[in-house]
């Protein structure tokens, strides 16, 4: 089952408007087991409206369209698709009643275009809309030999949203076989999409049943799969088949597959193996202490950070000596460590991160300043060890301070 979402409205083409309404459909029709293969945004013209329902009605199964319902000459929804299907539009009488008596309670006359409003297509039924005087309008007819269902609804999301939930969602529900859906999302980081789609395209090409989906996130790719099936059971077996699959080709690069974040996930690593962790963070400005602290009850494992920004903060902070920054520059491996370590200690932590590097767009200076932007050094102290990691990040400052926040959370995940 395919379905188009057709949304109708001139203003949607201009740089000012999105459509949103077709999100919101999106996930209901998902969660029924339909995929949307096609969205459409038409400008409010007769012609334009009912090529783009012809098409719709050809190639998908449902079509749902999304606005024009309203009284004004721009609202054409209604026309354009009784001329797709080959129907006529009828006035109805009852409907008629209803808005005559809305417009006497406000003590209005009812202006004559109002009327258009009542007009329904042959054969639909009548969704009422509770908020707004627009009703909704439901066909499910056969079109050479084909079932299809089309549906009208009005464009302002506060009438669609329970008009498409409460009423539309419940008739698809009884008039669909049911279909039960499983869903996956597996999250890696620091790795590039290409290579993620080159390992795993192999495998989940073997599944057609599966939607998969790959998405770039910030310094992160994402892996989403969806499956419709006859039985949850059926569903959740071919979900857990196909990831099971991917989890063993990409191995640790996979951080989460039930869609916890890094941080996250860090802190649960941290929280197991009853460790605690405490920051010294230069370039990153409290970015890493605020990405953790937006965990909750990150406290169980993450004792606090320090911003330590120039060399005599670094030094106050986190005990760095200040001979180090003559001798190697504050972006330098020494440093690093010397944060990492520094901080450890003062913390009491079983863990102790440091970060420094060249988040730009100005160099550095002293002993930096033929250093390259984008140059970060992160290092990790645990036990008696510390390691030091250099890294290279392309791109703007708020790129390299993500991506450094980023390599740090993978540094303690791994
Ligand atoms: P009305 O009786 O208000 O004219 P209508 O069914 O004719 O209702 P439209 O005229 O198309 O609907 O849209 C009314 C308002 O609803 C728009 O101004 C816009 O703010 C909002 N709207 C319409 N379509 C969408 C959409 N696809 N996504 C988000 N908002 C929408
Ligand atoms: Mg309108």
């Amino acid at each position: 089952m395919i379905a188009e979402i057709i949304a109708a409205g001139s203003e949607m083409l201009t740089p000012y408007r999105q459509d949103t309404n077709s999100l919101y459909l999106t996930e209901g029709l998902n969660d029924l087991g339909v995929t949307v293969a096609f969205k459409t945004i038409v400008g409010d013209n007769l012609e334009h409206l009912t090529n783009a329902a012809r098409i719709a009605i050809a190639r998908a199964d449902i079509v749902l369209f999304s606005g024009g319902l309203g009284p004004t000459e721009d609202d054409l929804t209604r026309e354009a698709a009784a001329a797709a299907l080959g129907r006529s539009l009828r006035r109805d009488n009852a409907l008629l009643v209803d808005l005559a008596k809305r417009f006497a309670a406000r003590r209005m006359t009812m202006p004559s275009n109002n009327l258009r409003q009542t007009d329904i297509i042959d054969g639909a039924t009548i969704l009422n809309n509770a908020n707004g005087s627009a009703p909704g309008q439901y066909l499910d007819v056969t079109i050479d030999g084909e079932r299809k269902i089309v549906i009208l609804l009005p464009g302002p999301p506060k009438e669609l949203k329970p008009l498409f939930t409460d009423v539309v969602v419940p008739m698809l529900a009884k008039s669909l076989p049911p279909r039960y859906l499983a869903k996956r999302m597996l999250r890696m980081a620091l790795i590039p999409e290409s290579q993620v789609d080159a390992r795993t395209a192999p495998i989940y090409q073997q599944y057609p049943d599966v939607e998969t989906t790959i998405l770039a996130g910030s310094a992160e790719i994402q892996l989403h799969f969806f499956c419709a099936k006859p039985t949850a059971e059926e569903a959740q077996d071919r979900i857990d088949e196909l990831s099971g699959r991917i989890e063993q080709e990409m191995g640790d690069s996979i951080f989460s597959s039930n869609g916890e974040s890094l941080e996250e996930i860090v802190l649960l690593h941290l929280g197991m193996r009853h460790l605690s962790l405490a920051v010294a963070e230069s370039c990153t400005g409290g970015l890493l202490s605020e990405r953790l602290t937006s965990v909750p009850n990150s406290s169980t494992a993450f004792s606090g950070g320090v911003v330590v920004y120039n060399e005599q903060m670094k030094s106050a902070f986190a005990d760095v000596p200040p001979e180090l920054f003559e001798r190697h520059g504050a972006v330098s491996p020494q440093v690093a460590r010397a944060l990492a370590e520094g901080i450890r200690a003062r913390a009491n932590t079983s863990l102790g991160i440091g970060i420094t590097g060249l988040a730009g767009p100005a160099g550095g200076t002293g002993a930096d300043a033929l250093k390259p932007i984008g140059l970060v050094y992160i290092a990790l102290s645990e036990g008696e060890d510390t390691q030091v990691k250099e890294f290279q990040i392309n791109g703007d400052r708020d790129r390299v301070r993500f991506w450094a926040t980023q390599h740090a959370l993978e540094f303690i995940r791994q």
